[in-house]
C-alpha cells in the first residue's frame, strides 16, 4: 500500500507475493535534491524490469533522526534485501551515514551478516574516489549502470542471499573492499538507443497551470560525457568517451514521454547539451510539436542560430560557464573559449531578447586567486555596461580537486581563494547578483572527493555529531582547512 506524503505518477507498485528481492534505492537527500536529477527516476525504471524485484526509493528524512523509509510502502531501511545507494555528490557520504545509524544498520562490511541488507553505492562520486566509503558498502560499482541492470537483476534472481555476495562479486564494475584495485575498468555504456531509458517517469503532481520547469518535467538524457575534457572536469574524464542519442531516439522519446509522462515539459540532460551535433534540428522539434523544453547550459561557441531558436521557444535566460575572467587562464585548464567570444554571445544573446544570463565561475584555478577575481569583476562589470538590460546573475564556486582530474593532485590554496571571494564581495558592484559557495564547504568536499580510507571512521563520528562545520572541526581536531593541508598536500 502506498503512504507517500506527495502526490505522483508512475509510481511502481508489485503485488507482495510475488516478491523474491526487495531494493531500497537510496538518495541520500532531500526529495527535492533527488527528484531533480536523472539518476533516481534512471534506476528506478532499470531495477523494477524484473517482475520478482521492487525498487523503492527512500530519501534523506525532512525531520532529525528519523528512520528513512521508503515512498512507495513505508518500509524501513532494514526490511530491504538490497540497499543501493546513489551518490552524485561526496558531502551526502555524511547523510547516507547517518540514515544507517539512525535504522541502526551496522556502519563497516565487517560487522554486518546475512540479517542485514547487501549495501551498494554507485555514482559519479563513487566511481571518481570510492576509497572513503570501500569499508562501508559491500560494493562499489564503477562506471554506468543501464549496461549491466538485466545481469544484475538476473543475479539476483538465480542467487540466495547466502551466496549473493559471490554472485555480484563477479559481475563487471561491481568492487568489494577485498578486490578493489585502481585500475578497475569503468563501465561506459557504448550506445545510448541501445539500452533502456525510461518513458514513463516518476514524477511528483503539483497544481495546474505549471508556472515553470520543475521536478514535473520529463528528463531527456541527450548524451553522456563530455567532448571537451576541461582539466578540473570530473565529467569530461572519468566518462568517455562523448556519447550521443541519435535524433530519432530522441524524437520517439519526446512523442512518447509526453503521453506517458503527462507533460509537456523537457528538461534537457547531459553535460554539454547544446554541444548535440543535431541540436538545432531538435529544438525545430520541440517548436513544431509545441512543447517546451529547457538548456541546462549552453557554451558561448554554440552559434547564433541556437540564440534565435532558444527566443523561439520562449526561454528568456541562459546558462553559460565562464569559469574564469581571463582568456589564458582558461585556455590553459582546457576551456578554449576566448573572453572576445564571451563579449560577442552575450551581445547576441541581447539581442535575440534574451534578459537574463547566468554565469559559472570557479576560483582557485591558478595560484593567485586574487588575480582571478579582479578578471572576474573586470570582465562581468564590462558585460553589464555593454549589455545594461541583461540581468547577470553570478555562480562563484571554489575549486574542489577530483581526483583523476588534473587538480586531483594539487594543492588549493584556500586561504587565497577565500582572500579572492572577499575581493569579489567588494567589488562585483549592486549591478550583479551573486552567490558564493561557502570555501569552508569547498575544503570539506576537497577532503572527501581525493581522501581515502582514513574518512570512513572520521565520517562515522561526524554523522553521530551532526555533520555541521563545527561538528567536522571538533571530529577532526584541527581546523578542516589546516586537516586538508596536513594530509593532502604534500
Ligand atoms: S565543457 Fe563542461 S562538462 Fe565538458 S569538460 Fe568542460 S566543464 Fe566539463
Amino acid at each position: 500500500m502506498r503512504t507517500s506524503w506527495v502526490r505522483e505518477i508512475n509510481v511502481f507498485q508489485k503485488p507482495t507475493r510475488s516478491i523474491n528481492w526487495r531494493i531500497g534505492l537510496v538518495y541520500p537527500n532531500s526529495y527535492s535534491v533527488g527528484m531533480s536529477g536523472l539518476s533516481v527516476k534512471l534506476l528506478y525504471h532499470l531495477l523494477n524490469q524484473h517482475q520478482n524485484i521492487f525498487t523503492e526509493r527512500i530519501f534523506k528524512p525532512n525531520e532529525k533522526n528519523v528512520i528513512a523509509r521508503s515512498l512507495e510502502t513505508d518500509s524501513a531501511l532494514p526490511q530491504f534485501n538490497v540497499l543501493a545507494f546513489s551518490f552524485q555528490f561526496e558531502l551526502d557520504y555524511i547523510n547516507a551515514i547517518k540514515m544507517l545509524q539512525i535504522s541502526k544498520i551496522p556502519l563497516f562490511t565487517k560487522d554486518r551478516n546475512n540479517s542485514h541488507p547487501l549495501l551498494i553505492a554507485g555514482g559519479p562520486a563513487v566511481t571518481a574516489n570510492p576509497f572513503p566509503i570501500l569499508d562501508i558498502f559491500d560494493f562499489v560499482f564503477i562506471g554506468e549502470f543501464e549496461s549491466i541492470a538485466d545481469d544484475f537483476l538476473e543475479t539476483l534472481i538465480d542467487s540466495k542471499f547466502t551466496n549473493i555476495h559471490d554472485s555480484i562479486a563477479i559481475l563487471p564494475g561491481f568492487c568489494s573492499s577485498d578486490n578493489y584495485v585502481e585500475s578497475v575498468k569503468t563501465i561506459v555504456t557504448e550506445n545510448l538507443d541501445a539500452v533502456n531509458y525510461p518513458v514513463a517517469q516518476v514524477r511528483p503532481i503539483y497544481g495546474q497551470p505549471q508556472k515553470k520547469i520543475g521536478l514535473d518535467g520529463y528528463f531527456l538524457q541527450v548524451s553522456r560525457g563530455c567532448p571537451h575534457g576541461c582539466h578540473y572536469c570530473l565529467i569530461g574524464k572519468i566518462f568517455r568517451p562523448h556519447r550521443e542519442r541519435s535524433i530519432t531516439n530522441l524524437q520517439q522519446l519526446i512523442i512518447s514521454g509526453n503521453i506517458e509522462t503527462q507533460t509537456s515539459y523537457f528538461s534537457l540532460i547531459g553535460s554539454s547539451t547544446a554541444d548535440y551535433s543535431k541540436i538545432n534540428e531538435l529544438i525545430t522539434f520541440f517548436l513544431e510539436k509545441g512543447l517546451r523544453f529547457t538548456l541546462p547550459s549552453i557554451r558561448v561557441d554554440s552559434g547564433e542560430e541556437i540564440l534565435h531558436l532558444l527566443k523561439q521557444s520562449g526561454q528568456n535566460s541562459l546558462t553559460i560557464a565562464p569559469e574564469t575572467g581571463l582568456t589564458e587562464t582558461r585556455r590553459a585548464v582546457g576551456k578554449k573559449i576566448s573572453n572576445e567570444q564571451i563579449y560577442s554571445f552575450t551581445s547576441e544573446a541581447t539581442k535575440s531578447g534574451i534578459s537574463q544570463l547566468k554565469t559559472y565561475f570557479i576560483l582557485g584555478l591558478t595560484s593567485d586567486p586574487n588575480m582571478e577575481a579582479k578578471a572576474i569583476a573586470d570582465l562581468m562589470t564590462d558585460l553589464k555596461l555593454k549589455n545594461a538590460n541583461m540581468k547577470f546573475k553570478l555562480s562563484i564556486t571554489p575549486l574542489v580537486p577530483k581526483k583523476g582530474t588534473k587538480f586531483g593532485t594539487q594543492c588549493v590554496d584556500y586561504a587565497s581563494i577565500d582572500k579572492g571571494v572577499k575581493f569579489l564581495k567588494k567589488n562585483l558592484g549592486k549591478n550583479l547578483t551573486y552567490k558564493v559557495f561557502p570555501t569552508r564547504w569547498a575544503v570539506i568536499q576537497a577532503i572527501l572527493s581525493i581522501g581515502g580510507r582514513e574518512l570512513a571512521p572520521i565520517m562515522e563520528e561526524l554523522a553521530l555529531r551532526d555533520g555541521s562545520y563545527q561538528a567536522w572541526r571538533k571530529t577532526l581536531k584541527v581546523d578542516p582547512q589546516d586537516f586538508y593541508q596536513q594530509n593532502y598536500c604534500s
